[in-house]
């Protein structure tokens, strides 16, 4: 009987201990229904840490240097790693911990922000934008021309070598009270050595006599005043300086600038073609400088530089039929005028004198000529002369005008150039300039040159 309970309590512990198994079986199966493991699921390397969030970036200087530690009996790069075991013991007291700094770092982070300053660094490029309104100026191609009034004030200062001479030498001694006959000599020694020449000089010197015995000339500014109105007067303020520019009824009017090579003729007629451009007329240049190879060239520039139009011939043509086109070209087109630069070396070849005369001629046959200029180079002084009676002969110079006044002490050439030709000084160049060119004034000239 015992026996049998003994098997009995064994069957029902092996089925109790399966139905455990079983149940243990079928419950775990059912788990893994529920929830398919997932693929993407990966090993766990980390011991256990999980970071709260993504990795942060940073810049460079927002990584604050760790506050160095007490270096002493600490480890540095190449040192050994531990401590060695003799090395003096540190209170903990002494070891900086690196946290307070932690807050700080943000602020560098800030610091980037004014990189934003570079973002000025486009607005300097706007900067640039006003290169391109440089290069719009250029797009009108004519240049723009000083008024021509006034022009002559310049001179005062231009004028300083001549101003030496006659200003300070003759006023000197003028206003220094009553004169003996050396002290009127040495006047009449510098106005001759300022190439007033000797006709002029000898109306200067009587004149002056006669009024400073008259007037009451007591003061440095009496004299002055004396000296100005005889010199004025001997330079004829009466005479017609205007030049004959204007256009006649149907056709141009026709100015021919002669002078020997050298002296500013080109120049010349550049400067006068801008100050004509200025005052509204349309204008048409010769170059009958046909001898010269880069005269024509010299000529072109100044015609494109003021809109005006050039007509030129091959080198070596025949200066009388270039003049001719050009004037012809000026009746075509209903220029106002027409400005012939002629060959400077004429003078000192037979015949070609000759030439100057024909193209004069020629050009006559097309429209009369109202103006010939004959260009006179003042640093020369009186050796301009005899150049100018040679030109003078051949063709019938109506106005004269003198050159690089500027640069020499021989102001008074003027008065000699006009006495000794007839004719007036109508222009006056003050330099290399394009507006340097002036209208002759006797006054304001004889104020220039006394300083
Ligand atoms: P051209 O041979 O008679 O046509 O003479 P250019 O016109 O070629 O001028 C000769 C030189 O004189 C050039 O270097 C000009 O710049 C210069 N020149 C012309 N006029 C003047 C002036 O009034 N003053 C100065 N200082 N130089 C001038």
């Amino acid at each position: 009987m015992s026996d049998a309970l003994w098997i009995a309590i064994a069957v029902v512990a092996v089925l109790l201990v399966t139905a455990l198994v079983v149940g243990l079986v079928r419950y775990r199966k059912r788990r893994i229904s529920l929830s398919a493991p997932d693929a993407t699921t990966q090993i766990d390397k980390s011991g256990g840490y999980k970071a709260s969030s993504g990795i942060t970036f940073s810049g460079p200087s927002t990584a604050p240097p760790a506050e160095k530690v007490d270096p002493v009996g600490l480890p540095g790069v190449g040192d050994d790693a531990a401590v060695p075991r003799d090395a003096p013991k540190r209170p903990i007291a002494d070891v900086k911990l690196p946290e307070p700094p932690v807050a700080e770092p943000p602020k560098p982070v800030l610091e980037p922000e004014p990189k934003p300053e570079p973002k000025p660094g486009p607005t300097p490029a706007p900067a640039p934008e006003p290169e391109p309104t440089p290069q719009a100026a250029p797009a009108p191609e004519v240049e723009a021309i000083a008024p021509s009034e006034g022009r002559l004030e310049r001179l005062r200062g231009r004028l300083a070598k001549s101003q030496s001479t006659l200003g300070r030498g003759v006023l000197g001694l003028l206003g220094g009270g009553d004169l003996d006959e050396d002290s009127w000599e040495e006047i009449e020694d510098t106005l001759l050595i300022a190439d007033l020449g000797p006709v002029v000089t000898a109306n200067v010197m009587a004149a002056l006599r006669a009024k400073m015995a008259s007037a009451s000339v007591r003061t440095e500014a009496d004299a002055r005043a004396v000296f100005k109105e005889v010199l004025i007067s001997e330079l004829r303020p009466d005479l017609d300086r205007s030049i004959r520019a204007l256009p006649h009824e149907d056709k141009p009017s026709v100015l021919l600038v002669v002078g020997v090579n050298g002296t500013g003729k080109t120049t010349t007629v550049g400067k006068l073609a801008r100050v004509l451009v200025a005052d509204g007329r349309r204008v048409v240049l010769g170059a009958a400088d046909t001898f010269r190879a880069a005269a024509a060239d010299q000529l072109q520039s100044w015609g494109s530089r003021v809109g005006a139009d050039v007509v030129r011939g091959p080198e070596g043509a025949d200066p009388a039929s270039v003049g001719f086109d050009a004037v012809d070209k000026g009746i075509q087109n209903g220029a106002d005028v027409v400005v012939i630069d002629t060959a400077g070396r004429l003078h000192t070849k037979t015949g070609l004198m000759d030439e100057l005369g024909k193209v004069k001629r020629v050009v006559e046959k097309r429209a009369k000529v109202d103006e010939v200029l004959l260009v006179l180079d003042a640093t020369i002084g009186q050796n301009s002369l005899p150049q100018a009676k040679v030109f003078a002969e051949v063709v019938a110079i109506t106005g004269v005008v003198l050159t690089k006044l500027d640069g020499t002490a021989k102001g008074g050439i003027v008065f000699r150039v006009q006495q000794e030709l007839g004719v007036p000084v109508k222009l006056v160049g003050l330099g290399e300039g394009p507006d340097d060119l002036a209208p002759f004034e006797p006054a304001a000239f004889v104020d220039a040159l006394l300083g």
